[in-house]
């Protein structure tokens, strides 16, 4: 080797692509992680059914509910079924801190108002009013397979669960763009964001009237159909439909995609992907000194507001209720020397660099697909606006931990200075003084109906964070 090759390969940091590095069984075991994370997707397209997923997952591997009263180090709690934590307790007191992984269960999608039903009497078609929840882009969710989710809550306290587009035999949702032809004026003159209006984002939901050879006027009789159809199948009235919590989503399941069927393509990855490789991290975490905690929380894309979003006291109360629990101090100048003593990942997902828009990003910061999990010192908009920013000091240790245990890394910023930005859970988990840094996979087409992730990242993403949990 001349002796630039050698000091270019010493002095220069080089980010490196996870198929290419790795041996025959790590790229095995890279492609068969990807098939219980496809099920988890398929089975859990929104936070209560991450939650439902989750209950059973810790109910199979036995792990206790710390309001049951039993003794173990396998301990969880769920939370008013939309969010929850896992915890694993190590060897330390946990009021020596711990080690936390956050990511988020609920995904952008478009809700169903409160009083959504009505009929367009002039076409007789039944249709749903809609809300939309989080950063989508409109123009996606019109003219494809929609599948509607959620619960009704009956009078008498019963509650209904509804999941209608998911399997074969299901009927499936649509709502229905305009053609081409007569889309002049609505909208191909509008900037691309304004072409689809919130309010031309209605469902279609049925076409046949109600039927009734004694009463040929009936009004509404195809949304008067729809309430009988509705009624016959769940038993719910219409004034059921004001509290109830129902969401559309594409319809279908996570496919691999590529050729060489190296990535998946599924809704819902941001941030399900973190939410099932961090718990998939801690079950399978061994001899951990400090206690380990996989937090699922919800409500991140509409800003982690509400009593099951990041910013709630969940999470705070849960580990002062695990001081208790480990016999330990749980005052409240304990609780908050725990939460600063503690390390925080905050797992959400990145934005890969887009073939077709390479100008939105800066390549040597941002996220490579299948360069394995990236590590994101600041998030935020403009001069790092809205960012926790990780300090120099916790984003080495981090670093080190991952080399030093073979995790395939790389640095990862969102975007171009100014051309936009966001922000993840980081920022409010830091709030409490905990030591908190950035780290996921890379996706493309985030927010979109069909994101997209590489097989070596989800994997990456798990050793990553089995990692924290074992060596941090
Ligand atoms: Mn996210
Ligand atoms: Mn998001």
């Amino acid at each position: 080797m001349s002796k630039a090759k050698e000091l270019n390969k010493k002095l220069s940091y080089k980010r490196k692509n996870f198929w290419k590095g790795a041996t025959q069984k790590e790229s095995d075991k890279a492609t068969n992680f990807s098939e219980g994370y496809k099920e988890f997707l398929n089975i859990a397209k929104t936070e209560r059914e991450s939650i439902d997923f989750f209950a059973k997952e810790l109910k199979n591997r036995r792990f206790s509910d710390i309001d049951s009263g039993k003794k173990s180090k396998k301990i969880f709690r769920l939370s008013r079924n939309k969010n929850g934590a896992i915890a694993l307790l190590g060897k330390k007191p946990i009021s020596e801190g711990v080690n936390l992984i956050v990511s988020h269960i609920d995904s952008p999608r478009v809700d169903l108002k409160q009083n959504p039903l009505y009929e367009d009497s002039k076409i007789n078609l039944g249709l749903m009013r809609t809300h939309y929840y989080g950063g989508i882009k409109k123009f996606q969710w019109v003219s494809t397979p929609l599948a509607l989710h959620g619960v009704f809550i009956k009078k008498n306290g019963e509650k209904v669960k509804v999941s209608i587009g998911e399997n074969e035999d299901d009927p499936v949702f649509v709502i229905p763009d305009l053609l081409p032809h007569l889309a002049r004026k609505k909208q191909y003159s509008k900037k691309i964001g304004d072409a689809i209006n919130a309010g031309k984002l209605n469902l279609l939901f049925n076409s046949i009237p109600f039927i009734d050879e004694k009463d040929e006027k009936i009004k509404h009789a195809v949304k008067l159909n729809a309430l009988v159809l509705l009624n016959e199948k769940y038993g719910i009235l219409e004034e059921d439909f004001l509290s109830a919590e129902l969401q559309l989503v594409p319809a279908g399941k996570a496919r691999d995609a590529g050729m060489d069927r190296s990535m998946v393509l599924g809704y819902g990855q941001d941030d399900r992907i973190c939410a099932y490789t961090s718990a998939q991290a801690i079950f399978d975490t061994k001899n951990n000194d400090k206690t380990a905690i996989v937090y699922l929380a919800d409500k991140e894309e509409i800003g982690s507001d509400g009593n099951t979003g990041a910013k709630s006291i969940f999470i705070i109360d849960f580990i002062a209720d695990l001081l208790k629990y480990n016999k330990e101090k749980s005052d409240s100048a304990t609780l908050r020397k725990t939460l600063i003593n503690s390390q925080i990942l905050s797992a959400d997902v990145n934005a890969g660099i887009n073939p077709n828009y390479h100008e939105v990003h800066e390549a040597e910061n941002a996220v490579h697909i299948g360069f394995g999990v990236s590590v994101t010192k600041f998030t935020g908009a403009g001069g790092k606006g809205g960012s926790n920013d990780a300090n120099a000091e916790f984003n080495s240790k981090i670093i080190s931990i991952f080399e030093k245990e073979n995790v395939n890394w790389q640095i990862g910023a969102l975007g171009k200075v100014d051309e936009g930005g966001g922000g993840t859970i980081a920022k409010f988990m830091a709030e409490h003084g905990a030591e908190v840094i950035d780290c996921g996979p890379g996706v493309l087409g985030m927010h979109s109906l069909y994101e997209l992730t590489s097989k070596a990242d989800i994997y990456s993403a798990y050793k990553a964070y089995n990692t924290f949990f074992e060596k941090a």
